[in-house]
């Protein structure tokens, strides 16, 4: 997407019609993670980029530690509306079971350029969720188009998995603070008493 052609075609010293604004890409973009209760629980791990949000299913979630590659299996683009879902997709539809809202937030590319980087199947990003941040990497696995590894690149977020499991920590949604059975409706959610 480039403004070449408009601007070669115009003389703007003789035309009134706008130049246009070099606009940037929004450099911020959505980040979500969806905890996935289907016929396997599994995390999906989703990024805006091109309008839609890229999405990778990882059956063990994420973890802190740099270790850790966590298996993340490229799965279809979701429309950007499903950043705020959260609910029971009814049993025998495609994804049966319970979706938790499970992180929230925006992302950066730390590469140059976003779509290359997804393209070429190597992306560092820096993650602003309300649980996880700083930066990870994602890299396809070569022999497999499908299948890539989510890590954690060391930084100040860092954290060994045998200090501190953020799935087990953090194991609630980020939306209601609900659990899944909550969610699902399984269990009725104590109310706060209003005080008027
Ligand atoms: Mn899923």
């Amino acid at each position: 997407m480039s403004l070449r052609r408009y601007h070669q075609k115009r003389d703007f010293k003789k035309t009134a019609e706008p130049y246009g604004k070099k606009i940037p890409s929004k450099s911020k973009l959505l980040y979500i993670i969806q905890k996935h209760a289907a016929s396997h629980l599994h995390y999906d791990f989703r990024l805006e980029l091109n309008g839609v949000l890229l999405s990778w299913a990882v059956p063990k979630g994420p973890s802190l530690d740099p270790s850790v590659k966590r298996l993340a299996v490229h799965v279809e683009d979701h429309p950007l509306e499903y950043g705020s879902f959260e609910g029971t997709i009814p049993q025998g539809e495609y994804g049966g079971g319970t979706v938790m809202l499970w992180d929230k937030g925006t992302w950066q590319s730390v590469d140059a350029d976003a779509k290359a980087a997804y393209k070429k199947g190597s992306m560092t990003i820096l993650l602003n969720g309300k649980k996880l941040k700083g930066l990870w990497k994602l890299v396809r696995i070569h022999s497999d188009p499908k299948n890539w590894l989510l890590m954690k690149i060391t930084d100040e977020y860092a954290r060994p998995i045998d200090e501190y499991d953020i799935t087990q920590k953090k194991s609630l949604s980020v939306k209601t603070k609900r659990n899944l059975d909550q969610i699902a409706g399984k269990t009725k959610i104590k109310k706060a008493k209003k005080t008027s």
